[in-house]
């Protein structure tokens, strides 16, 4: 489905390994304070000071977590930094460096891993993170993308998924769902392009939800809206599995309930044109969709001001005593129990 624009296919045993590191690496730059060494050596040196220290890692296999037959390389690229900027941010930090890890068969020509690697360099130049080292090595099969993440936090303003107090308010950002009808989409026309391969694929009705699936932004400008609305909030956690298993995250670990409100959750209008179209519930995709990368958090009821009539932050709930327990209450104002049905890496065939 997705053309190729680059015929050119220089094998990677041409280069061989020191070449092709230096090859995809030799244009980072370094940017950060705190980037005391970068790439070249055994080891990258960083320096902190009077700051905690926030680290994250992520892994990426190629048939488990995407699929290359409709997502270009490059935005592969971009999307796997973000999905580690985006668990930096959750803990209210600011992302400093990231290193890279790959892992690639002889199936990929080096233009490909030259896609990888201009997605991956977009994405730590717009989001000002330094590129301080990796690995590289072979695979049998297939492309396999480890990145880590670090970044760095004031003392104090950090925040865990434990803090969320009873009548705290459950604030999201963004909108829910977009990501995962995007995937519906193109896992459609992956089906109709099987069928019929001259099939060229309209796909303008869809442009918000397959960006939001194929690029999604990682939630820095919260990070940054928070500090300037003078709000810390008591937990967050950045929703990458659906917003009830990140909910029901946040209430065990803080030992609270829920009231989630079935008519605040953020949609966007094309994730309901789209919902009606493959007959899906709404609720039930913003429940249970992941890979949205927006933020979750409880906020004290005394900032509510501070946040109130921010278009980027809904209040859909509030928390309630953990012996309440954890419900969605409907548009009908039934009270359903939320149950975590995210999508989990380890039962998800799809
Ligand atoms: P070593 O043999 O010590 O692992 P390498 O030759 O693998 O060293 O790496 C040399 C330098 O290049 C190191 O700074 C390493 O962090 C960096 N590097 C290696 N692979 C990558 C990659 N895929 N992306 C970014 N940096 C990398
Ligand atoms: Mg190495």
């Amino acid at each position: 489905m997705i053309e190729d624009k680059n015929p050119k296919r220089t094998p990677l045993s041409e280069l061989g390994e020191f070449k092709l590191i230096e090859h995809l690496t030799d244009h980072f730059e370094i940017n950060q304070k705190s980037t005391v060494k970068g790439i070249g050596d055994d080891a990258a040196i960083l320096k902190f000071e009077n700051k905690d220290v926030v680290i994250s890692t992520d892994l990426l296999i190629e048939g488990v977590h995407f699929d290359l037959s409709y997502v270009p390389l490059k935005h592969l690229g971009y999307k796997a930094v973000m999905v580690n900027l985006s668990d930096i941010y959750a803990m209210n930090a600011m992302a400093t460096q990231i290193t890279v890890s790959i892992a690639v068969s002889n199936r990929f020509p080096l233009e490909a891993l030259e896609e990888l690697y201009a997605g991956i360099s977009t994405a730590a130049k717009l989001y000002n993170v330094d590129v301080v080292g990796g690995d590289t090595t072979s695979s049998t099969s297939g492309l396999i993308i480890s990145i880590t993440a670090i970044g760095e936090v004031n003392q104090g303003e950090q925040v865990l998924r434990t803090g969320a107090q009873p009548n705290d308010l459950l604030v999201v950002t963004g909108d829910l769902g977009g990501a995962y009808m995007g995937l519906q989409v193109l896992e459609r026309e992956k089906e109709v392009f099987k069928v019929n391969p001259q099939s060229q694929p309209d796909l303008s009705m869809y442009t918000y939800i397959v960006e939001r699936q194929l690029k999604p932004e990682a939630r820095k400008d919260i990070v940054e809206l928070l500090k300037q609305l003078e709000v810390k909030p008591t937990s967050m956690i950045d929703i990458s599995d659906g917003l009830s298993s990140e909910i029901i995250h946040i209430c065990k670990q803080s030992k609270t309930g829920v009231d989630l409100y079935e008519n605040k959750i953020p949609l966007d209008p094309q994730v309901i044109s789209t919902c009606e179209e493959f007959n899906i519930d709404s609720t039930t995709v913003a429940l249970n969709g992941g890979e949205d990368y927006e933020l979750l958090m409880t906020v004290a009821q005394d900032d509510y001001p501070k946040i109130k009539g921010n278009p980027n932050l809904t209040v859909i709930g509030y928390m309630t005593e953990e012996s309440k327990g954890m419900h969605l209450v409907t548009r009908a104002e039934e009270r359903i129990p939320i149950i975590a049905k995210g999508w989990n890496a380890l039962n998800n065939q799809s």
